[in-house]
């Protein structure tokens, strides 16, 4: 048999290669934005098209490279920043594995400008898919400006597996503001199809911080701060109180590098033992010194996990080091911890009236009579107030009651002994006896009854579905009423987070939240919501981002349904909340209106029936 093993021509090798270095536009971000930093660069300007599958462009002012040089930058293994083995357990490079390059040259059309400080003129170089096409003298500054264009064009699968723009420049973002945050002292810019995302000068680590998450995130920080031999910690916590749903601002530098532990993010959590409200996470910003030798960076280059070599002891530094912090600066006692958080003032119905359900008894009222004889209140923030445009598709709901509505009477449970036991009740208790028929239970709960016996409603699922269905109408077909605001209402958001709403601000418009500037650091609405108040718009945009991840789906579809599901959830009525007969009937009456009333859109159950054979069987 004749020999059949060869060698894999070098570019077949380095565009394998390149499929584990390069898996986005996001990675080839990391590593030139790395590259420019261990060049010294102290300003690193990024520039993006179309999410980096156009082009993405580094320019720094670092050391630059010879002519030499720039041609070796793209040979695999080709690297200045280790010679021998041992360098290896001393490293402060980002890179030193000298895959990058060549890999991001395999599967791109790259241009490369260079220039030592000691040169004249510098060298202009052309690779497309590791394939040398010019290399000419010319005038550029020192330092080096590297362009990838076309990232994956000789690869179709890859290009086209790419997910849409709004999810990979998120990852680019993510990358820029890593690597923005561990390294203050040096100048960043980023620019996305000629928009200014970020426009960071050189600062301190705070100053840093504040310009990547906006200004009000100043206040939210506490310097933490301690030296030991085994580690240097230093950086910043947020103040319990202002701990999200989301993970967002969570960031762990070890020498200059991010990286993600899940077990030291266990012993910031822990630091916070008590404080935090439930199932909010706090932001941190967290830089560790340690000895390069005690630390393994023998890992993958796109990883970003790390092994050290006394965790356990890192563990216990930090968590100490963070309470301390957070006790010195008195944050502790800002929150109260025996809150009940099913009591917590419900959303839409902050600032209404409480009433008490039972007390004005009409007694000719019957719930089950047609809609008009109801006494609808309206009024911003209540039940009562839900946008009704829904039609009414009742055949279902009223079929629940029927033979009990016949009668201008108003059905009252029938006790057997009801002779024997009536003397045991005062006029009073019977009066609200005969008011049964409808009632809230708990604060939580709708109890009704119906022609086979009892209907027990979940009032904050049942609102989230008769909203989530009302917004989906909104979105897609009939804009809901927006409340003007007297003034416009500052808000501040990260760059990133613009973004995200920026994509969905059409969607938002829709329901009625009305932008007159999206910008970073400059959020200005001028319309919000009827069915929400001016105060409570910000927990509603958080609450949004947070269920989006920060990712923008795909589909429209599904991007329209993440939205009105999260904002029906937040708008929902919450247990804890007294309803007033009309409004308990008002949500009954839509929620069977509703195309499926059965479930919140969650899929959890919305309502339970307890039949008169059920209660019967309670009797044997
Ligand atoms: P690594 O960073 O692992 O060494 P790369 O492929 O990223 O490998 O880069 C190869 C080499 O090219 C680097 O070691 C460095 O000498 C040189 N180089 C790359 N980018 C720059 C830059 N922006 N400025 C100066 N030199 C650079
Ligand atoms: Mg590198």
């Amino acid at each position: 048999m004749s020999d059949i093993i060869q060698l894999l021509p070098d570019h077949v090798a380095n565009q394998i290669a390149a499929g584990e270095v390069v898996q986005r536009p996001a990675s080839v971000v990391k590593e030139l934005l790395e590259n420019a930093i261990d060049a010294g660069a102290t300003q690193v300007n990024l520039l993006i098209k179309d999410a980096g599958k156009t082009l993405i462009q580094v320019a720094d002012n670092g050391s630059g490279m010879s002519t030499t040089d720039a041609r070796l930058c793209f040979e695999r293994h080709a690297t200045s920043k280790i010679k021998q083995a041992e360098d290896l357990f001393n490293l402060n490079t980002k890179g030193f594995r000298g895959e990058a390059l060549a890999s991001i040259a395999a599967i791109a059309h790259v241009d490369l400008k260079t220039k030592p400080e000691t040169a004249e003129v510098g060298t202009h170089i052309k690779i497309h898919g590791s394939e040398l096409i010019t290399q000419e003298v010319c005038v550029t500054p020192t330092g080096t400006i590297i362009s990838v264009k076309n990232l994956f064009y000789n690869i179709p699968a890859r290009r086209n597996f790419l997910k849409s723009n709004n999810v990979e420049i998120r990852h680019i973002i993510d990358e820029f503001q890593r690597v923005a945050l561990a390294h203050p002292q040096i100048g960043f810019s980023l620019h996305h199809n000629g928009n200014e995302l970020f426009q960071l000068s050189s600062s301190s680590y705070r100053q840093r911080i504040v310009a990547v998450f906006g200004g009000k995130t100043n206040e939210k920080l506490v310097p933490v701060e301690e030296d030991t031999e085994l580690v240097k910690l230093s950086g910043f916590v947020g103040k319990p109180e202002f701990a999200k749903k989301s993970r967002g601002e969570q960031f762990f530098f070890v020498n200059h590098r991010f990286i993600k532990s899940p077990y030291l993010n266990h012993a910031v959590q822990a630091a916070y033992e008590g404080l935090l409200k439930d199932k909010t996470h706090p932001s941190y910003f967290l830089y560790l010194e340690i000895d390069a030798s005690r630390i393994d960076i023998n890992i993958h280059p796109t990883k970003t996990e790390i092994k050290f070599d006394d965790e356990h002891a890192l563990y216990a530094i930090l968590r100490s080091a963070i309470k301390h912090s957070l006790g010195q600066f008195s944050v502790a006692p800002v929150l109260d911890f025996d809150k009940d958080p099913t009591l917590e003032t419900p959303y839409s119905f902050k600032e209404k009236q409480v009433s008490q359900p039972a007390i004005e008894v009409d007694r000719n009222f019957n719930p089950f009579e047609a809609e008009t004889k109801q006494h609808v209140k309206s009024g911003r923030g209540n039940a009562s107030s839900i946008p009704n445009s829904f039609k009414k598709n009742s055949q279902t709901w009223e079929a629940l009651y029927t033979g009990i509505s016949d009668e201008n009477e108003v059905p009252t449970i029938e006790l057997e002994s009801e002779e024997v036991t009536g003397s045991l009740f005062t006029e009073e208790t019977l009066a609200v006896k005969e008011h049964l028929d409808i009632f809230q239970l708990h604060k939580k709960y709708i109890i009704s009854s119906t022609k086979t016996g009892l209907l027990i409603i979940d009032q904050y699922r049942a609102h989230t579905r008769i909203l989530y269905e009302q917004l989906l109408i909104n979105i897609t077909q009939a804009p809901a009423l927006s409340q003007q605001l007297l003034f416009p209402l500052n808000l501040s958001f990260s760059a990133q987070e613009v973004e995200v709403l920026s994509a969905l601000k059409d969607s938002l418009e829709q329901i009625g939240l009305i932008f007159s500037l999206l910008e970073k650091d400059n959020i200005e609405i001028v319309g919000i919501p009827t069915l929400i108040s001016e105060s409570e718009t910000q927990i509603l945009l958080e609450q949004l981002l947070a269920d989006f991840s920060l990712e923008i789906p795909e589909s429209g579809f599904t991007q329209t349904d993440v939205l009105a599901k999260s904002l029906a959830k937040s708008m929902a009525v919450r247990a804890g909340t007294v309803l007033n007969i009309e409004e308990q009937q008002h949500l009954v009456n839509q929620l069977f209106a509703c195309k499926e009333p059965q479930v919140n859109p969650f899929g959890k159950k919305i309502y339970s029936m307890l039949t008169s054979t059920d209660l019967d069987k309670k009797f044997m």
